[in-house]
């Protein structure tokens, strides 16, 4: 007997030849089959008669064969043509070397005929039509509303159709496992109709309904594991328990430069509360660029110390966390917190005695990229990890990182703004503290979007703005998925702004395919102000802090998203200085003009990020190269905002009540356990 995660290749008529090619559609089971969800649909079922057969679009009628024929016009080209007619009168299908359909046209054949109608000489033709021989089984590729696979060359829309309808009446054993109480509140279509409706619905109406099911069980299962996750941290009354602020807080409190804003404030008080409690911490801080959220990690961090306890912090890149332990030890080295920093570029006899120290307790805190979370590293007590994650790290690189200590709290920092419907799919399993306000005194960034006709007067402004004591940014275009030819972009950019309008000012390049030692002494040079221009590419994107910058070029912004922007934009503007980003583009596409154009009107990160997730999606959104995301089948985190609100609900009955859990769970392992990265257990 067939089951949902039974091998495709023994459904009839698939085996290892067919199965294999399946499995380049990452189709590997019949429930990953049933999972193929149609990319779209065609509405086929309207019937017309050939005299009234519209021209263009597509069209549907009811005819019968009269009669073939093969012509071979030239070498290499066979034209097969059956004419068919209706009591209206007659039609031409043709097909070019497609000499086998020839043999399913018999004359006297009752047809249906889907396809695009030509006009010809007063006759009507249709190419490549699609047609079905009514025989009286069930009518898959014409005269209904038609799915639309993502196919490949090897496995076609009508034998993967056919497939999908075969396995739908052959396979009986599509349970329901949503509880019932959720079923009827929600209203939800059962599960076996739901799966048969969205790839053969009997109309739009049906189709929405199995639609919405299917959107809610995705989701609904994907909040109960983030909700699982949750509640189970917060069960185990095993967490920490930090005391109240000691003499250590008060000092570094006192110590600090300015005086927290109002929201900074709120969020340290959350934090707080939550270290203060027996239960565990996990807890996101979301905040703009530049909304000062490194200090309340190091408050959190200091507090850790002074119970004790060892704190971590992970950073998405070297550059960030190498910052990260700058700052860090500025705020808290003079009170004798003892850090090190751990990242992939240290020698092994270094990072032997890091951990070493580490193992010790004799190091109190440590900031590092990936390598915080291999498995040699090995703390003492550790009570306090913080990711900044940039949403580049997912739940299970949380989960491992937390698994580093006994149950340590945690705080995750992400500095795009994220919207709040992708902040329940990304970080549903946290709670989140926002901070909303940027520090007093900033001027806000101004914002130009011109072409390169603009180029040496821009170039004699940034000279302008050197000779007044600032520095530069030049960013390089984005190559989504080449880093080699991004970096390659980036040498000749430099290499020629050096030689050219940039010949007596000192510059600095870097890109991701240098040496962290070179990434080091380039970056160290523009902190110190040694360089003026940094050429860069997106490197540069996340948490560098140079105050003392005060213009930014990006080349080629159309490339970019609205929420990369920001973050690039985020660059400059840190310090008193007023600060300029100017867009580069030649690009006369009025959608590239439209983005750009909010990107020079809008400052608000969370604003932009809607737009964002908006016009671009959410796979545009995170990027290529960044993702924390889930994969999802069905769903869409942009339209389906009212669904996934509505599946967070039902998932929070669900996970309290675990005889209704234990049900879902299998399903929930089958589906997302690649994304949480463990087995649901208790
Ligand atoms: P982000 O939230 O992007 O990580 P940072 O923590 O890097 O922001 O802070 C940006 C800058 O603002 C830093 O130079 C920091 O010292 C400064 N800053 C943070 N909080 C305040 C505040 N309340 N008042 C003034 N400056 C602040
Ligand atoms: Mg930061």
């Amino acid at each position: 007997m067939v089951h949902w995660s039974t091998n495709i290749k023994y459904a009839k008529g698939v085996g290892p030849v067919k199965a294999n090619l399946l499995a380049k559609l990452n189709i590997f089971t019949i429930g990953q089959l049933l999972e193929h969800y149609p990319r779209r649909y065609e509405d086929r079922s309207q019937l017309d008669s050939i005299r009234d057969l519209p021209a263009n679009g597509v069209s549907t009628f009811l005819a019968v064969t009269v009669s073939s024929q093969e012509t071979k016009p030239r070498r290499g080209l066979t034209l097969t043509k059956i004419t068919v007619k209706d009591t209206t009168g007659f039609a031409q299908l043709v097909w070019f070397n497609q000499p086998y359909v020839k043999k399913w046209f018999k004359p006297g054949l009752n047809l249906i005929v889907s396809g695009k109608v030509e006009r010809k000489f007063g006759q009507v033709q249709i190419s490549h039509a699609e047609v079905e021989v009514l025989d009286g089984s069930d009518l898959l590729h014409t005269g209904r509303i038609v799915p639309i696979y993502s196919a490949s060359e090897n496995v076609g829309q009508r034998w993967l159709r056919s497939l999908i309808y075969q396995v739908l009446e052959e396979y009986t054993d599509i349970r329901e496992f949503i509880p019932p109480n959720i079923v009827s509140e929600f209203d939800l279509i059962d599960r076996s109709m739901a799966l048969k409706l969205v790839h053969f619905p009997e109309s739009e109406k049906l189709l929405e309904a199995a639609r919405r099911r299917l959107v809610f069980e995705e989701l609904y299962l994907l909040q109960c594991g983030l909700l699982w996750l949750k509640r189970k941290n917060q069960q185990t009354s095993q967490g920490i328990k930090h005391s109240t602020d000691g003499p250590l807080l008060a000092k570094l409190t006192a110590a600090l430069p300015f005086s927290l804003t109002q929201d900074q404030k709120a969020a340290l008080s959350d934090i707080k509360v939550d270290m203060e409690d027996t239960t565990v911490m996990q807890r996101l801080i979301q905040g703009d660029v530049g909304s000062g959220k490194t200090v309340l990690a190091a408050i959190a961090l200091a507090k850790t110390v002074e119970n004790g306890y060892q704190g971590a912090m992970m950073a998405p890149t070297e550059i960030l966390a190498e910052q990260h332990y700058h700052t860090l030890a500025q705020l808290l080295a003079p009170f004798g917190i003892r850090l090190a920093v751990l990242t992939g570029k240290l020698t092994r006899r270094t990072r032997q005695e890091v951990l070493a120290r580490i193992k010790d307790g004799l190091v109190d805190i440590v900031v590092g990229t990936h390598a915080l979370i291999q498995e040699d590293v090995e703390f003492n007590c550790l009570g306090l990890v913080v990711t900044d994650e940039q949403h580049r790290f997912g739940v299970r690189q949380r989960a491992l990182f937390q698994a580093k200590g006994q149950m340590p709290d945690v705080l995750v920092m992400t500095a795009t703004p994220i919207p709040r419907t992708m902040a329940l799919t990304v970080y549903g399993d946290l709670d989140v503290s926002v901070i909303r306000q940027l520090p007093p005194g900033r001027k806000p960034i101004k914002t130009y979007a011109v072409g390169s006709e603009m180029r040496q007067r821009i170039y004699t402004f940034i000279e302008k703005e050197i000779k007044a004591g600032r520095q530069a940014y030049v960013v390089c275009p984005l190559v989504e998925e080449s880093e080699k030819m991004e970096a390659k972009a980036a040498v000749q950019m430099y290499e020629q702004l050096k030689t050219t309008y940039f010949k007596d000012i000192p510059c600095g390049l870097v890109h991701g395919k240098m040496k962290s030692q070179e990434k080091d002494i380039i970056m160290n040079a523009f902190y110190s102000g040694e360089t003026k221009v940094l050429v860069a590419t997106t490197v540069i994107e996340v948490g560098v802090n140079v105050p003392n910058a005060s213009v930014m070029v990006i080349e080629g912004a159309e490339r970019f998203g609205l929420a990369q922007l920001h973050q690039l934009r985020g660059r400059i503007g840190r310090g008193e200085h007023q600060s300029y980003c100017i867009l580069l583009s030649d690009n006369q596409n009025p959608e590239t003009k439209e983005r750009l154009d909010i990107m020079v009107k809008v400052d608000d990160g969370f604003e932009l990020a809607e737009k964002d997730l908006i016009l671009r999606g959410p796979g545009q959104f995170f990027g290529v190269r960044q993702h924390g995301l889930p994969d999802l089948k069905i769903a869409d985190i942009v339209r389906d905002t009212g669904i996934l609100l509505k599946a967070r609900q039902a998932a929070q009955k669900t996970v309290a009540d675990k005889e209704h859990f234990l049900q879902v769970q299998p399903l929930l392992t089958e589906r997302f356990g690649d994304y949480f990265g463990m087995i649901f257990n208790n």
